[in-house]
């Protein structure tokens, strides 16, 4: 067992943070490589895509050395419930104008659930979709019942993470009565959870840069915080109700590392997989440094 993956707590309540970054699923060694990349940046959680994610062609399993992955995992002294799939973003079940799209939308998510199923993660996180000039209520009602038609058939115990987000375009799920609106209109509420993305709340317009606490009070009387199965750790290139969704490098953005420090540290929030998603650098994968950054309190800055 890797120790060094075991040391990292909460100053205050010694509980382990669970920090780590999207990672890569390619060949030659796919899900052995992921787990690799997620080990080469100390991380003790990460999230993928089980293929490309603007696209719904897929390997097969089998071709994907999830064997070998889980292994490595095992042996790391990774925790597995910890671990998050990203579902594509080619899925929109929040339309039925298309019935053809509503229906490809609602096949794809029950095929990446199973896939997700197949990796040993517990947790798969969705973007609600575009209601595309319904209505935002129109749009929360679709995607609720498109999750029903899934959970119907899946046959898995994956629990779908409902992301928040900035609010471009027509999207859903912007605030968090409408996250909880559309957990409220599905009957399989037990398999619905929450993504909470520092960014899209920013950018929607909760004030995370100068009352994170007041943020998570209102998530926890609204949502509860019982629902929050994730949170995407990540700064942002625009100022607060900007509705852009351009993520920044820690510390580089208008939220500042200060503010995504307390996040990663939050008392309320131990436990929960903490995943960044920023941007690389110069081809270059920030997370080792930012990571490292997040853990220690101590901001370095690795840009200039
Ligand atoms: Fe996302
Ligand atoms: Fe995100
Ligand atoms: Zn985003």
């Amino acid at each position: 067992m890797l120790t060094y993956l075991t040391g990292y707590k909460n100053m205050e309540t010694k509980e382990t943070i669970y920090l780590g970054s999207h990672v890569g699923l390619s060949g030659p060694d796919f899900y052995l490589g992921s787990v690799k990349e997620a080990l080469s940046y100390n991380s003790n959680t990460f999230m993928f895509y089980t293929g490309a994610p603007q696209n719904s062609i897929r390997k097969p399993l089998s071709e994907l050395k999830i064997q070998e992955g889980r292994k490595l995992i095992k042996e790391a002294g990774i925790d597995e419930s910890k671990l998050i799939v990203h579902a594509p973003y080619i899925i929109n079940a929040a339309n039925f104008s298309r019935e053809d799209l509503y229906e490809m939308s609602i096949n794809t998510i029950v095929n990446e659930l199973r896939r997700t199923a197949g990796f040993g993660v517990k947790i798969m996180v969705l973007h609600p979709g575009s209601h595309v000039g319904m209505g935002s209520e129109a749009g929360i009602l679709a995607l609720a019942k498109a999750l029903d038609l899934v959970f119907k058939v899946d046959g898995t115990d994956v629990k779908i993470a409902i992301e928040t987000m900035a609010g471009k375009g027509h999207e859903i799920g912007i605030t968090f009565e409408q996250v909880k609106a559309i957990i409220d209109k599905c009957e399989h509420k037990d398999r619905l959870g929450v993504c909470l993305d520092t960014c899209h709340i920013s950018d929607a317009g909760y004030d995370v840069k100068n009352d994170f606490d007041g943020v998570i009070e209102k998530f926890d009387k609204i949502i509860g915080l019982d629902r929050l199965l994730v949170v995407h750790v990540n700064d942002s290139k625009n100022p607060i109700g900007a509705h852009k969704d351009r993520h920044e490098n820690i510390g580089y953005g208008y939220l500042g590392f200060d503010t995504l420090y307390h996040v990663v540290h939050h008392p309320k929030l131990i436990g929960i997989p903490m995943i960044l998603e920023t941007p690389y650098v110069n081809e270059k994968a920030p997370y080792k440094q930012e990571i490292e950054m997040l853990r220690s309190g101590k901001f370095i800055d690795w840009r200039n």
